[in-house]
């Protein structure tokens, strides 16, 4: 069974990049028919963030990505948060210090930071001399009894052989190991690890099967491969996760804010809409693998198609994403979350649970309005039908359905400039009448009326249209006509029409 596993460093808000690994584990795993767990990477003290574990996990819930374990879920290899586990850490540390594939540095960080500088100026791309991997075993057990500082450190040629890293989005990695560090630090002075030690041992350890995070790991990918090797065990599958970036061509990121989950949820945007934003950001490109098969039987989605999470995991195939870097359109967005709304709605509760959470910034927006009732907003929301991008928009789309038009507006005004007002007067005394007989209120009777009104009348349908929709709505655009009549009801149409007949 494959296991995977999202394991986000407690710094702050989830952003969308995070979320977007989260959903990629979680469409393997299910697609895979196994599991992912949640672990928090909280090694290193210093950047943590309090309140990020909470805002994580609601970040995850909210999408809907649901994973097998992690805090407070459990699991058969709790603890799920890396601080919890220093023993494992140290326990390794130790295995590789016992095989002589590690050591112990004593260079303190001033000492270091000279090294390196004079390494610099040498021309040499090493970032440490190994001046501690030749003390005799006497000095380090000395120095060791004595108390002082040190680290752990690999020896960067541990590893029984290289192998040439093989990702599963970015294929071989030639040349993967020029850029490492010299002898990377496993276990820090405090006894805590580094990432790279942390996350070898608990991917081991958690018998994760494959793990997918984001390119910035990828340079690390030779050295976790060596550590695995060192410790004579086998590693899991990799799949890196192209930099999603802005559409400027700049990489997202935490500083440049709009990419923090739980912002996109308070905006008002679909959990759905943001995932299949998300996973379509780069999938869909049909690539060979380097035995001549053939990745996709059918053709892959393109950033536009329109996929609940059940169907995400249906058509998921990683090896039909690109490893080129992704730019995160925000017009793609607003696309996707109408057509989510849209789908929404059509579930059995859909327009109850929409109209609840666009109650709250309806009532805020109008509130002394007695037209803010449940169903009322069910009412409005049916006769937007496709116009919502965000169901938090409705009280600037359709204002007009809670409160009076805004006949002043300079949008209002413009809307009627060209039409004389006899020619106002004579369709709402024409229109008017006839609706105040309409018994069944309903659409079709009113679209049935207004279309015999403006034969009758005999003036041209644009203008006619116009009349009625400046003094339903004072707004140019909005559904049609008898759409806005249902929606108001009739004492709200008829008095609205009567107060622009003067
Ligand atoms: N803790 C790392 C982060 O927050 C993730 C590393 C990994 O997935 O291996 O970015």
């Amino acid at each position: 069974m494959v296991l995977l596993r999202f394991a986000p460093s407690p710094t702050g808000a989830l952003h969308l990049g995070g979320l977007r690994t989260a959903l990629f584990n979680h469409l393997y795993a299910r697609k895979h028919g196994g599991k992912w767990l949640l672990r928090i990477e909280d090694t290193d003290a210093a950047r943590y963030v309090p309140g990020s574990v909470e805002g994580i996990r609601q970040a995850l819930a909210w999408a809907g990505l649901d994973y097998d374990y992690g805090p407070v879920a459990g699991g058969p290899n709790h603890p799920y948060f890396q601080s919890e586990r220093l023993d494992l850490y140290q326990t390794y540390a130790k295995r590789l210090l016992d095989l002589g594939h590690a050591y112990r540095c004593f260079c303190s960080p001033d000492k270091l930071a000279m090294t390196r500088e004079k390494l610099a100026r040498m021309g040499s791309n090493a970032t440490y001399d190994k001046s501690c991997s030749n003390l005799t075993d006497e000095e380090v057990s000395r120095r060791v009894k004595a108390g002082d500082k040190h680290i752990i450190r690999m020896k960067d040629d541990a590893a029984p052989a290289r192998i040439t890293p093989d990702d599963m989005v970015f294929g071989p990695l030639k040349d993967a190991h020029a850029s490492l560090p010299t002898d990377p630090v496993l276990l820090k002075s405090d006894l805590f690890p580094t990432y790279h030690l942390a996350s070898v041992v608990d991917d081991h350890e958690m018998g994760i099967t494959h793990v997918v995070r984001g390119e910035e790991w990828l340079p690390s990918l030779p050295l976790h491969l060596d550590l695995y090797a060192s410790l004579g065990i086998t590693p899991p599958r990799f799949a890196h996760l192209p930099l999603l970036l802005n559409p400027d061509g700049s990489k997202m990121s935490k500083r440049k804010g709009d990419v923090d989950v739980l912002e996109f949820m308070r905006r008002g945007w679909e959990p759905g809409a943001i995932l299949n934003w998300l996973a379509l950001a780069g999938w869909g490109v049909k690539h060979d693998h380097s035995d001549g098969s053939s990745s996709t039987s059918k053709p892959a989605p393109d950033s536009t198609t329109i996929m609940t999470l059940q169907e995400m995991i249906q058509e998921f195939d990683l090896s039909a994403l690109t490893h080129r870097r992704t730019i995160l359109e925000p017009s793609k967005l607003e696309y996707l979350n109408k057509n989510h709304l849209m789908e929404t709605w059509s579930q059995p509760d859909g327009l109850n649970a929409l109209a609840n959470r666009a109650i709250g910034s309806i009532k805020e927006a109008f509130p002394d309005s007695d037209r803010t009732t449940l169903d009322h907003v069910k009412k409005v929301i049916l006769a937007l039908q496709s116009r919502i991008t965000n169901i938090l928009e409705i009280p600037k789309l359709a204002p007009y359905f809670f409160v009076e038009p805004d006949y002043g507006s300079r949008e209002a005004e413009l809307m009627i400039k060209a039409i004389p007002q006899v020619e106002i007067v004579k369709i709402l005394t024409n229109v008017v009448p006839r609706l105040e007989l309409v018994d069944s209120w309903s659409e079709d009777e009113l679209t049935a009326i207004l279309y015999e009104s403006s034969r009758d009348l005999g003036v041209s349908q644009k203008t006619f249209m116009t009349v009625l929709r400046h003094a339903l709505s004072g707004m140019k655009t909005g559904p049609g006509i008898a759409e806005i009549m249902d929606g108001l009801g009739k004492d709200w149409s008829v008095a609205r029409l009567r107060s622009r007949e003067i």
